[in-house]
């Protein structure tokens, strides 16, 4: 992106005019001062766009967040920053990335075939030199030998030409991995590695677009995980979301996908699923693994506690769209909770 560009950018997310801002300072600097809030630069993103007032979602996170909170979790932070301030960044960076897959793509074609074409030029060297080696004149083995050693030197001069390609294919082949590797680290939730919110909030959209039949969608809470963080501290509360993200990831059938959703909530796409009861049954069997997981004290096998969780359940139907698939499986969830927790609904 060049200056200017940047420079664009940074006039959409911040439209208002040197005095507005101020006064949006002056509201949010008091906020982070009273809830304790280190002052850096996502930080200030972060409660200036809340004193705009226009994420209100944004603003229940960070109203949830200080309110759960003794200090402020850097990891959530840089997350929120990443949903909310630089959504439409992350989308062209993303945009950006693949385009360079695609020139390093081109690039390494564009190799193969010089390395092909230099390889042809040296097999009809050697044809000419074996032409010329039947002298029909006196001067021919003259000729024939300064010609052998113009060819020699430009045989080595090929053979270093290819050796210089094949060291471009390997570097080439090389940043395509750290390419494909980043594109797929910024799919993913830091913690947990299973997809973030954003991505399978588009990958939810597509398959509702595509056919909304045969789709399910299962949403879980973890079950009074704020006490849990209470007694055992916020680092055994993340092993705990590392630990229930992976008993999901290992569990799921072919073209089902999942993510963590929010905080201590995920949520599962089921495809091919066409009964409610099946999905019901597939969330059963997710809720007895979360219930038999044994949370240990790091390094140990000393068994500390457990956790469960509850499922919400919903089946798409025609005119379905994201928020009214997620908003009857988040009812269905809330029921669970109602209705005494670690239970499917
Ligand atoms: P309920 O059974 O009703 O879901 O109760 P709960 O305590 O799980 O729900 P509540 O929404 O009151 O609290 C959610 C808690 O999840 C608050 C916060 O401490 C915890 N949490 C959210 N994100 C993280 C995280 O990234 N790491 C850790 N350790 N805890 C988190
Ligand atoms: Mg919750
Ligand atoms: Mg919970």
């Amino acid at each position: 992106m060049s200056q200017s560009e940047t420079r664009a950018t940074a006039l959409a997310l911040y439209p208002e005019d040197s005095r507005e801002a101020a006064a949006l300072l002056k509201q949010a600097v008091p906020l982070m001062v009273r809830h304790n809030i280190p002052p850096n630069p996502v930080h200030y993103a972060l409660w200036y766009t809340y004193s705009k007032g226009q994420e209100p979602e944004l603003n229940r996170h960070l109203d949830r967040m200080v309110k759960d909170f003794d200090c402020f979790p850097a990891e959530s932070a840089t997350k929120l920053f990443r949903d909310y301030i630089i959504r439409d960044e992350l989308e062209e960076a993303r945009a950006g990335q693949q385009q360079a897959i695609k020139l390093v793509d081109n690039m390494e074609r564009d190799v193969s075939r010089s390395m092909n074409g230099s390889v042809n030029f040296q097999t009809s060297l050697w044809h000419c030199l074996e032409m010329l080696e039947e002298p029909v004149d006196k001067r021919l083995p003259a000729i024939l030998n300064e010609l052998q050693q113009s060819t020699q030197l430009m045989q080595d001069q090929q053979a270093l030409f290819l050796s210089q390609l094949h060291s471009a294919q390997k570097e080439i082949k090389s940043l395509r991995e750290k390419l494909e590797l980043a594109q797929l680290d910024a799919t993913l939730d830091g913690l947990t590695k299973v997809l973030n919110r954003s991505t399978f909030t588009r990958l939810l959209e597509q398959l509702l677009k595509d056919a909304p039949q045969g789709v399910a969608l299962i949403m879980l809470d973890i079950d009074h995980f704020k006490q849990f963080n209470d007694q055992y501290g916020h680092p055994l509360g993340d092993r705990v979301l590392v630990h229930v993200g992976q008993v999901l990831r290992n569990s799921l059938p072919p073209q089902a996908r999942v993510a963590r959703y929010g905080g201590e909530e995920f949520c599962v796409v089921l495809q091919e699923c066409f009964e409610l009861a099946s999905a019901h049954t597939f969330a059963e069997q997710l809720r007895l693994k979360i219930q038999s997981l044994r949370i240990k004290a790091r390094g140990t096998d000393k068994v500390l506690d457990t956790v469960t969780a509850s499922f919400g359940v919903a089946l798409a139907k025609a005119g379905d769209d994201v928020e009214s698939l997620l908003t009857r499986a988040d009812d269905a969830l809330y029921r669970a909770k109602r209705s005494g927790r670690n239970r499917v609904n």
